[in-house]
């Protein structure tokens, strides 16, 4: 499997090429060169696998030559032995058609830990024959931060700096980042927002004099690695609803548009989704332009969901390859276009071929918690302010009435207790793997929003080439 960008001017690459470059050289993301196909046979024979044994089968043509079967079943092994739920990530039905797809049973209690419990072992096997040490740097508006640091600290032959926008974060959030003191942590809190935390790690990568210095690579979810493992619980959670006989809805709380770009991946290699529900908040620019083409961005508005307040989505890149018939180049002078203008007009003609494979709903504020207080009073279950976004669009969404719907549960509502207490009365209990949290030592500096003062930051303290 070959792996090329979406904006044609940086070489192909294959996976384990992909995974520890991260970004492309030309600022574009990667992608497959076409999507592996999963007939009707193949999906049945994934019913009663565990979930390590399905990510082995789902993964294995993404892997291509890079690592044997025997490697990759112990990488996948490896990954999901610190889940606290055995079923790794198990379905709860709300109602006769509802689903929650709880994917927050890792070690940082968010879904970020499914893809990167994986890359981590990942990482450490392709650099294992090399002699490289590798810098990931990061941004993150908080789950991302603390599953990565999770996944790499400690790990010989790399370094990671993770930056998040100072207050931005919740206090669980990142004292899970700040109180890891291994040597090869770096946690850096801007003084800015989560879209210039990204913009400043994507300045990085293209700025040659700097990243030439180093080994670079990400762990963002334009790291394609990431999405291939996320991939994994789309088809997981079908089967067990009856695909491939029946088709099934997923309803994506989404912020850069990575973890509903998996579902669109998992329907282009065969598996029957019906729909792909975009579930934003208040940040509502992909709503925007899937509802009218106006993919522009606004101002940020912070909300309850922080992991969603993002007006720029990286992924949505990867959609717009597919839009413009997979020529890099076109897309290429489309993404300057918007870089400059901080806006891109999607025509209806653009757009048509994602009509039925995608809707979108905002959610705003008071819909958020009336989805948390429903969680509560109907289905009994405490439910964290993302995975409200996704039941509240779910709940909404016009399909087919025989159509089960799953909404993904991107995090633990421990993770975000005093939104949940504050719209449902509950406080929930910190699991007993996050015990001692409050107590411990953090460690992390505060810099400006400055390429400058970043980079000489990141040079300071990283290996050189
Ligand atoms: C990251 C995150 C999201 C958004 O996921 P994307 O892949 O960025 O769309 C939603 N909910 C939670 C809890 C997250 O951590």
């Amino acid at each position: 499997m070959r792996y090329i960008s979406t904006r044609g001017a940086a070489p192909a690459l294959d996976f384990e090429g992909a995974t520890l470059a991260g970004l492309a050289s030309d600022g574009g993301l990667y992608l497959p060169e076409s999507w592996p196909r999963f007939s009707h046979e193949d999906i049945a024979a994934l019913a009663g696998l565990s979930y390590a044994e399905t990510a082995v089968r789902v993964l294995a043509p993404f892997v291509g030559d890079t690592l044997s079967e025997t490697e990759l079943r112990a990488l996948c092994e490896r990954a999901y032995v610190r889940f606290s739920h055995a079923a790794v990530a198990p379905l709860v039905q709300l109602d006769h058609r509802h689903w929650l797809l709880e994917l927050f049973h890792g070690p940082t209690l968010a879904f970020k830990d499914i893809a990167l419990q994986l890359l981590g072992p990942l990482f450490e096997h392709f650099l294992g024959s090399r002699d490289t040490h590798l810098t990931v740097i990061g941004a993150t508006s908080g789950d991302t931060g603390s599953a990565a640091i999770d996944a790499l600290a400690g790990r010989d032959k790399l370094d990671i700096f993770m930056l998040h926008p100072r207050g931005r974060v919740s206090e669980v959030q990142r004292r899970q980042m700040t109180t890891v003191l291994a040597p090869n942590v770096h946690n850096i809190a801007i003084e800015g927002d989560f879209d210039d935390a990204q913009r400043l790690v994507k300045a990085m990568f293209n700025h040659a004099d700097f990243a030439g210095r180093f080994v670079l690579s990400a762990v963002n979810s334009i790291n394609w690695a990431r999405l291939a493992a996320q991939i994994v619980y789309y088809f997981y959670a079908a089967v067990r609803l009856g695909a491939p006989e029946r088709r099934i809805a997923f309803s994506v709380p989404t912020g850069n548009f990575g973890d509903v770009f998996a579902g669109y991946a998992a329907r282009a290699m065969g598996l029957p989704v019906e729909r792909l529900i975009v579930a934003t908040n208040v940040n509502d620019i992909l709503h925007r332009t899937l509802t009218s083409g106006d993919y522009s961005v606004g101002a940020l508005t912070v909300t309850a969901a922080p992991s969603m307040d993002i007006q720029v989505s990286s992924n949505f890149e990867r959609l717009l390859f597919d839009l413009h018939g997979r020529d890099g180049a076109a897309l290429a002078a489309a993404m300057r276009g918007f870089e400059s203008t901080r806006a891109l007009s999607l025509s209806d003609k653009l757009r048509a071929p994602l009509a039925g494979v995608f809707t979108s709903a905002r959610v705003d504020p008071d819909e958020q918690a009336l989805a948390m207080r429903h969680a509560c009073e109907r289905f009994g279950q405490v439910i964290d302010p993302h995975t409200a976004i996704g039941l509240a669009a779910a709940l909404a969404a016009d399909l087919p009435a025989d159509t089960p719907v799953v909404t993904l549960a991107t995090a633990h509502p421990a993770k975000f207790r005093e939104a949940v207490e504050r719209a449902t009365g509950h406080r929930p209990t910190l699991p007993a793997r996050l015990a001692g949290l409050f107590e411990r030592e953090e460690r992390y500096d505060t810099l400006p929003a400055e390429l400058d003062a970043i980079e000489a930051y990141v040079a300071e303290r990283a290996a050189a080439r």
